[in-house]
């Protein structure tokens, strides 16, 4: 008997059936996480950190039960991603269904429906009443990366702006765009090359207008890149790591005008800001932009790993056949996650909750 057969019955089911309450039993952490989380040190490499020092065995509605039984109140939400509750049932009842009947067949090779109907519904409910279409990957920075790669594929241009505190990832591409060097960035260069860094509007710190700030930034983008070799603008519409950034009124949509004048595409990183994160089901909608492509992933499918490309048909279009894709993007077990976790947003208030 493995250890998880023998564990299965003593341990609590997850979901919303947890009782929602704080509980402490042992002291933090108890004997069996400080067991486990000693495992991990010699396991698992030190690059790897972790916040609370728990293991958890069991999540839902809004805590997390550890090993020792302990059950805390759940603040990390899978790092803002589980926006539906932890093991929401409708998203839980999906993942079994969609992995009885099959788990893989990799969409390049054999397509299948679930996710075709997770790119219509990300078509349908990101801003912009234009048409468009949606690629599917595993990560936010696989999905940042894609958009790069179709927005210099449809410009023929090579350089992207990110800005000051702006966050986008971790894998090399990404690397270069995101701001801080401790903890994601120091020691792992070289970065990609053709990325440059731009001031975005912080009107706690700069004291300046949407209107001011957006003409530093395009001074900055004119005077040091020039618009003719630039091919994307990526921004967070509201800062996540970098601290929680709320640009001033008219900053974004000057930035937007200005791509749009430029033929420069304007891409919305809402990984973190995307499906209810601000209240809205996307931050684009509050500072009413229309982002030419909008990167999503976090809080798409209640926890499994999927991420999105959206956009204008014809910018999403300029890639050749087989240019995009990858082994595991929009596994068919993430897509019946996402269009259960999306059907939670929709039917369950969640926007108006929040
Ligand atoms: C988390 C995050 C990413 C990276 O997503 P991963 O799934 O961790 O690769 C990219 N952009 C923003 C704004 C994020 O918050």
């Amino acid at each position: 008997m493995s250890t998880i057969d023998a564990q299965a019955d003593t341990l609590p089911l997850g979901g919303p059936s947890l009782p929602q309450e704080r509980r402490l039993v042992t002291e933090l952490p108890g004997p069996r996480s400080a067991e486990i989380l000693a495992r991990k040190a010699s396991a698992v490499p030190a690059g790897v950190g972790h916040t609370v020092p728990v293991a958890a065995v069991a999540a839902g509605g809004g805590v997390v039960v550890d090993a020792d039984g302990n059950s805390l109140i759940d603040l990390g939400s899978g790092i803002a991603v589980t926006t539906v509750g932890s093991a929401h049932p409708k998203v839980a009842a999906a993942i079994a269904a969609q992995a009885a009947q099959f788990t893989h067949t990799c969409f390049m090779i054999s397509p299948y429906e679930s996710y075709v109907e997770v790119a219509e519904a990300l078509n349908r409910l990101t801003p912009g009443d234009f048409a468009k279409k949606s690629a599917l990957f595993n990560s936010g920075a696989e999905a940042v990366e894609n958009a790069i790669k179709i927005a210099r594929k449809h410009t023929g241009r090579q350089a992207v702006v990110a800005f000051d505190h702006g966050y986008h990832g971790r894998t090399n591409l990404t690397m270069a765009l995101t701001a801080k060097a401790m903890p994601y960035k120091s020691g792992f260069g070289p970065f990609a090359p053709e990325v440059y860094r731009a001031q975005a509007s912080y009107p706690f710190r700069d004291g300046l207008s949407g209107a001011e700030a957006a003409a530093r930034t395009i001074l900055q983008l004119e005077k040091q890149i020039g618009a003719d070799n630039l091919a994307a603008v990526i921004i967070e519409p509201i800062q996540g790591e970098g601290g929680f950034i709320v640009p001033a009124d008219g900053y974004l949509p000057a930035i937007v005008e200005w791509c749009r004048a430029n033929g420069v595409v304007f891409i919305a990183d809402e990984v973190q800001t995307g499906f209810g994160r601000t209240g809205a089901m996307f931050a684009s909608e509050i500072f009413g932009i229309e982002p030419d492509l909008i990167t999503t992933a976090k809080g798409i499918a209640g926890g499994m790993p999927l991420a999105a490309v959206t956009g204008r048909a014809e910018i999403m279009d300029a890639s050749h056949s087989g240019g995009l894709g990858g082994t595991y993007g929009g596994n068919p077990v993430a897509c019946a996650a996402a269009l259960a976790a999306i059907d939670a947003y929709e039917t369950e208030g969640l926007l108006e909750r929040a």
